[in-house]
């Protein structure tokens, strides 16, 4: 085991002047038992603890640190853009470039508005396509995370499921009965839901591969047959790819499946590490954005120049190497056959699911297609599991219902030692 006094220390404290002594949910370690780690530093694959300990990295900051932690392309353009301060709160030139590149790269996107996180991204999103429909519901999928606002804290996955509070309070009824919810992959169901909201339903919004209830692939034609039934229906389709934007592709999900929303929210890579959202999508439905059109959305610090320069670098870098993709892939592909010989030689049979550099093992013998079937999940064997690669120098994240996260940093040494430790933490979590 390793030490971990003074971020035990350190937790203690945090607990006194931070509520839970974390600022986002998902960093405690409630799910799994145990305090969380404080973190001082990290360089490429590695991240070190308060106490000195070093640890292989698959959460990447939840998915921005592509290319390993500070990478020196990111970190250089952002020490390039500190002497000319750090905000004006007027526009940029860095901010037409961004938005160019972000048009250029992904399929959906005509035109594009900086904001400061995914929240804010999928928040803004749906009230411009209440404002452009005139409409008021909105149609969401169970354990899909679209960010802590109000309309999507209703069967939310990840953050909301490991605490057992997918009825947030504070959500009011009234919100809360203009979100509907169908399971992940079931088209019947949101077809039947459609047909009982007629001329009511403004947006049908989804991780195109989901990310929040452990990952979820969606099945063959799921996000086809929604793209009919939204252009059927006079619904606009919203992919939230927070996650997989700039990461199962350049130009995310939508361009790996070949389907293409009528808006799209980002998140996590687009900012490089630093905090950046964005949302677009087709023209005629961002002319309703202020000021060109009726519908109010702001920011005092939307696209600072800051990480506008680190979100610059990092696209401008995966859009001229596209050969990363395949390398992500490459060692992905190489943990997940790995573990699941592991899994074969102990006589184990749990689900991995995986696309491109995301991944998932689940403690249950189904097949994991959407919520109801990620929650068969052994979550007390999870946590065993966890805390046993913890131990050993592996940062997983703290849930059975999250997705793990690859960085060009993670060599072929470090998959062989992951999939050692995998094998130890395997028995470990078994005896
Ligand atoms: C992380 C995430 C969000 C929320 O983004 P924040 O920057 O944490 O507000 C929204 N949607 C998806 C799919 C996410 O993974």
């Amino acid at each position: 085991m390793k030490e971990a006094s003074i971020s035990n220390e350190l937790f203690q404290r945090a607990q006194r002047s931070i509520p839970g002594g974390v600022n986002s949910p998902v960093r405690a370690f409630k799910a799994v038992g145990g305090n969380p780690l404080f973190i001082k530093s990290a360089k490429g694959a590695y991240m070190y603890d308060e106490d000195g300990n070093r640890y292989i990295d698959l959460i990447n900051s939840w998915g921005p640190m592509i290319l390993g932690h500070a990478a020196d392309v990111v970190q250089q353009a952002v020490q390039e853009a500190i002497p000319g301060s750090l905000s004006f709160g007027a526009p940029t030139r860095k901010e037409i470039e961004i938005a160019e590149l972000i048009v250029e790269m992904v399929p959906s996107i005509e035109k594009v508005r900086m904001v400061n996180s995914g929240t804010e991204a999928t928040m803004s999103a749906i009230r411009v396509a209440r404002g452009y429909t005139g409409r008021s519901k909105i149609i969401k999928f169970e354990g899909c995370y679209h960010g802590h606002g109000d309309s999507f804290l209703i069967a939310a996955g990840s953050g909301a499921i490991t605490l057992g509070v997918p009825d947030s309070p504070g959500v009011t009824k009234g919100v809360a009965l203009d979100t509907l919810t169908a399971p992940y992959n079931d088209i019947e169901a949101v077809k039947a839901l459609a047909a009982a909201n007629k001329g009511e339903v403004a947006a049908i919004i989804l991780e195109p591969v989901a990310g929040n209830m452990g990952l979820v692939l969606p099945q063959p034609d799921f996000l086809l047959q929604l793209r009919t039934l939204c252009d059927q229906e006079g619904i606009v389709l919203i992919f939230d790819e927070v996650m997989t934007g700039f990461r199962l592709a350049p130009g995310g999900a939508q361009e790996l499946f070949g389907v293409t929303p009528d808006m799209t929210t980002l998140g996590k890579i687009i900012g490089g590490g630093m905090p950046v959202g964005a949302y677009g999508g087709k023209k005629e439905i961002m002319e309703f954005v202020a000021p060109a059109g009726p519908v109010y959305q702001a920011g005092t610090l939307s696209g600072n120049p800051i990480a506008m320069s680190a979100g610059m670098a990092m696209l401008q870098f995966l859009k001229n190497n596209p050969g990363v993709y395949k390398q992500l892939e490459q060692t992905t592909t190489n943990m997940v056959n790995g573990m699941k010989q592991n899994l074969q030689q102990l006589g184990l049979n749990y689900t991995i699911n995986q696309v491109g550099s995301m991944f998932s093992i689940f403690f249950t013998q189904q097949p994991v297609v959407d919520f109801a079937s990620a929650k068969t999940s052994d979550t007390a064997l999870f946590g065993r599991y966890f805390n046993s690669m913890l131990s050993k120098g592996i940062y997983l994240a703290p849930s059975q219902y999250e997705a793990l996260f690859v960085s060009t940093a993670i060599t072929d040494e470090l998959v062989s030692e992951y999939l050692q430790t995998n094998l130890q933490a395997l028995k470990e979590a078994h005896s």
